[in-house]
């Protein structure tokens, strides 16, 4: 798989500049050797194909239960009572794309399960009943997707201690903004900060481990909406949430989904100290194309590691995989030209005539993987950056979603 070969090329930058940090900061000691049977980064399957496990090692996992698009002939479609079969568009390439912009910025993966078949076949956010609607292939795969959570979760407990769950969705409602499910309904949402911090509320909810343990002793309605909950955090980032402070809780005439079967499931409402939510994104501007994807994958990677750092693990040392030790080569395809190199005021990118067709999407960041800039690039244009604040600056091309490399521009002025 190429890009494997070309995220490894990728985090060379990052992987400098947390090193010199951790060298100045923290010493050798936090790079973990970790004994697992999977490789991170690496893409298992189920027997049919039917189920991915991109294997991770950060204390995060992501699964995307309704962005598949295999309908094999095969299994028959559901037509169970009241069943949904409409996928969350774009949702299992907003899941691939976080992956690649977590490992981007820390050179670590997150654990990321795919149903990738489609939600007529397989529904892998409800029982099996419903889910599977009887067709055994679909089981298996149901049963797939569950023991790959497992696996996840069975490798990142022992070694953190404790985890992000996020069960990654889409919805078609009006209002355009995050719904975030902590299996709390807009009722009780809305209850009293004191009320919402009973343990009969506590109990209920998926961020139950988290609430009675994160750095700063915030309470449990403080994770939920205060200023620095997920979704406040989010919408700070300009991405609208439900709960946060600026959004504490849905009206009653307001659609919200608070959360279904595998947040239930797989986060600490059941037990155990794995937190977790249902992130419903809606359609503008987060999965409405390719462009929007990447920019809301890379704003959403940011979060949850600060989320993760404030809350969680008081620090990113804490919680990182330890980097690459050999930086490799960086290119990027020669079919981006890129003049003048180094540059002093602005430089010029465009596709050369050798360029591959595809929707091509160009990242801008800084020397420290702060997003710049992005950029849609069709074949006639002649794009001119003039980076801010100027400085050394790293390229990301992605072609259809796919990344296809980086490379470094210099600023020099004579
Ligand atoms: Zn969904």
């Amino acid at each position: 798989m190429h890009d494997c070969y070309l995220l490894s090329l990728q985090s060379y930058s990052y992987s400098m500049t947390f090193r010199l940090l951790f060298l100045v900061l923290f010493g050798f000691g936090v790079c973990n050797a970790f004994a697992q049977t999977y490789v991170p980064g690496e893409s298992y399957f189920d027997g049919n194909g039917y189920v991915e496990y991109l294997a991770g090692n950060l204390p995060i996992i992501i699964t995307a239960p309704h962005g598949g698009l295999l309908a094999p002939a095969s299994i028959p479609d559901r037509d169970c009572a009241g069943c949904s079969v409409v996928n969350d568009f774009n949702t299992q390439e907003l899941a691939r794309a976080f992956a690649q912009a977590v490992h981007a910025r820390t050179g670590c993966w997150p654990h990321v399960i795919f149903n990738k078949l489609h939600r007529r076949k397989l529904d892998a956010n409800r029982d099996i009943a419903e889910a599977a609607d009887g067709n055994p292939a679909a089981e298996s795969a149901w049963y797939a997707f569950h023991a790959f959570v497992e696996t996840a979760k069975n490798q990142l407990l022992p070694q953190f201690g404790k985890g992000l769950y996020i069960d990654l969705h889409g919805h078609g409602h009006a209002i355009q903004r995050l719904e975030l499910g902590y299996l709390l309904s807009k009722a009780e949402l809305a209850l009293q900060d004191a009320t919402l911090n009973t343990p009969f509320y506590v109990d209920q909810s998926s961020i139950r481990h988290l609430a009675g343990n994160n750095v700063q002793s915030l309470s449990h309605a403080e994770l939920l909406h205060g200023s620095q909950s997920l979704g406040e955090l989010l919408a700070q980032r300009g991405y609208p949430a439900t709960p946060s402070e600026s959004d504490p809780f849905p009206d009653a005439d307001e659609d919200y989904f608070n959360g279904g079967y595998n947040t239930a499931r797989h986060s600490s409402y059941q037990n155990g100290a794995l937190d977790g939510l249902q992130i419903e994104c809606n359609r503008n501007g987060i999965r409405d194309s390719m462009h929007n994807v990447l920019r809301f994958a890379d704003s959403l990677s940011v979060t949850v590691m600060d989320y993760l750092g404030r809350h969680f693990f008081g620090s990113a040392d804490a919680f990182l995989c330890g980097m690459s030790s050999t930086p490799p080569e960086v290119s990027l395809p020669d079919q981006l030209l890129v003049f003048p190199q180094p540059y002093c005021y602005q430089f010029t990118v465009k596709k050369s005539r050798q360029a591959p067709p595809g929707n091509w999407t160009l990242g801008v960041y800084d020397f420290f993987g702060n997003m710049l800039g992005i950029h849609d690039l069709d074949d006639d244009t002649e794009l001119t950056l003039n980076p801010s604040p100027p400085g050394h600056v790293w390229l990301v091309l992605w072609v259809d979603g796919e990344m296809m490399g980086m490379r470094s521009i210099f600023r020099f002025c004579r």
